[in-house]
């Protein structure tokens, strides 16, 4: 980062802003255009839309400036070319690949995928002709061996759910670069303010923004940044499919990623709070967070991510489905539900909510087990929430 340009807090909180056009009503914060449809006094109006003035809108599918200020601040903190907002996570992802491959082309993800994002790519791509072949991301000559001349693009997740396995951005970069393929992040995890997929050689960083970029789980959405011509491949099949988002969700999100770093820096902490906790309690068999020396990415995450791991973090009972049923009962202050990333502290449980699909087989592949759980950490103060885990812990 050059000494002139503002960190990522200052910057969190002034980008974007500049799209509300302050003489008519000077708003100090962006107003919400909820309006499907804009005015045009002229044909030459129109002509300016189409010619493509960022700051002239048609119709709310295309485009509207809620959308146009969130995808501004995002793209400045991910450090992208550009960017695109949608509907929800998913609809970013299937903009990005569908925007992009055709029949025959062929992909290359990791094997520990955001369930939905796995099925995507497993029940609708293949019918459209693209092929994938899903590896084990942190094993490079796998990654390589899996190339085919059909394979278009390389697609991982920064850390994978629920055991917090780190991709190593930098390599992948580096084998899709020299392969002269694309690498597609899904940086939902950790987040700009923690770690910058594009800065170390990735193409295209999605972001479910449901998580921690709008962090206060009221809003639904998705949005990608990085590469000019993808981006617009990606715009255009958004608009021709229509996950086009909704102006209050954009400006929902607009208003929570304001406050991105500050909670960001709460997660990170409290989550290493807690994991140690858990780490020293007797029922627990094993943690898996990244700030833990016992992760087997610990060095990894250390050098990508020296601001923090983020809040997400899994750990095993040495009991099975019966005690997990008893923590979720004794927990008093920690919400049984399955999404991550707000505020509030929640846990999950892998096996009956994301990962219900896989056979047993398929989750002791992945080290998924019935006494595993997957918490997100909140920002309230850690000691309140150690202390409610290990009274449900003592409980057992
Ligand atoms: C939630 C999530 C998605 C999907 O996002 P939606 O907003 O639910 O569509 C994709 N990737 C990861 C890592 C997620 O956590």
């Amino acid at each position: 980062m050059s000494d002139s340009k503002p960190g990522v807090s200052t910057r969190a909180v002034h980008s974007g802003n500049a799209i509300d056009q302050r003489m008519v009503t000077r708003a100090k914060s962006l107003p919400i255009y909820e309006t499907s449809v804009f005015v045009y006094e002229s044909l030459a109006q129109v002509d300016d839309f189409l010619a493509g003035n960022p700051d002239n809108y048609m119709y709310t599918r295309l485009g509207n400036p809620n959308t146009a200020a969130l995808e501004a601040l995002i793209r400045d903190l991910e450090g992208g070319e550009a960017a695109l907002f949608s509907a929800s996570g998913m609809a970013s992802v299937s903009a990005a690949l569908m925007g992009r491959l055709g029949a025959g082309d062929h992909l290359i993800a990791s094997r520990e995928l955001y369930g939905t994002t796995q099925s995507l790519i497993e029940k609708e791509l293949s019918r459209f002709g693209i092929g994938a072949t899903l590896v084990d991301i942190g094993d490079l000559a796998a990654v390589e061996a899996a190339i085919t001349p059909a394979t278009r693009l390389i697609y991982t997740e920064t850390a994978s759910n629920p055991l917090v396995r780190v991709s190593d951005v930098p390599a992948l970069a580096a084998l899709a670069r020299r392969r002269g393929l694309k690498l597609m992040v899904d940086n939902t995890f950790l987040s700009p303010a923690l770690y910058q997929p594009l800065a170390d050689g990735a193409d295209l960083v999605l972001h479910s923004t449901t998580k921690y970029l709008n962090g206060h789980s009221d809003a639904t959405g998705g949005i990608l940044v990085g590469d000019a011509e993808w981006i617009a491949q990606a715009r255009r099949f958004q608009i021709n499919a229509g996950g086009s988002a909704s102006p209050f969700e954009a400006w929902l999100t607009f208003r929570g990623a304001k406050t991105l770093a500050l909670r960001m820096k709460a997660h990170s902490a409290n989550a290493q709070v807690l994991a140690e906790a858990l780490e020293a309690h007797p029922q627990v068999a094993r943690v898996h967070y990244p700030g833990l020396t016992s992760h087997p990415d610990h060095a990894l995450a250390g050098r990508l991510f020296p601001k923090g791991a983020s809040g997400m973090l899994s750990f095993t009972l040495r009991g099975g489905l019966e005690q997990v049923d008893r923590l979720i009962q004794g927990l008093q202050r920690t919400a049984f539900a399955p999404s991550l990333a707000g505020v509030a502290s929640s846990i999950t449980h892998p096996g009956k909510t994301s990962h219900r699909a896989l056979s047993a087989e398929a989750l002791a592949e992945l080290d998924i087990h019935d006494g595993t759980i997957r918490v997100s950490m909140g920002i309230e103060d850690a000691e309140d929430i150690v202390a409610d885990f290990r009274q449900a812990l003592d409980r057992l």
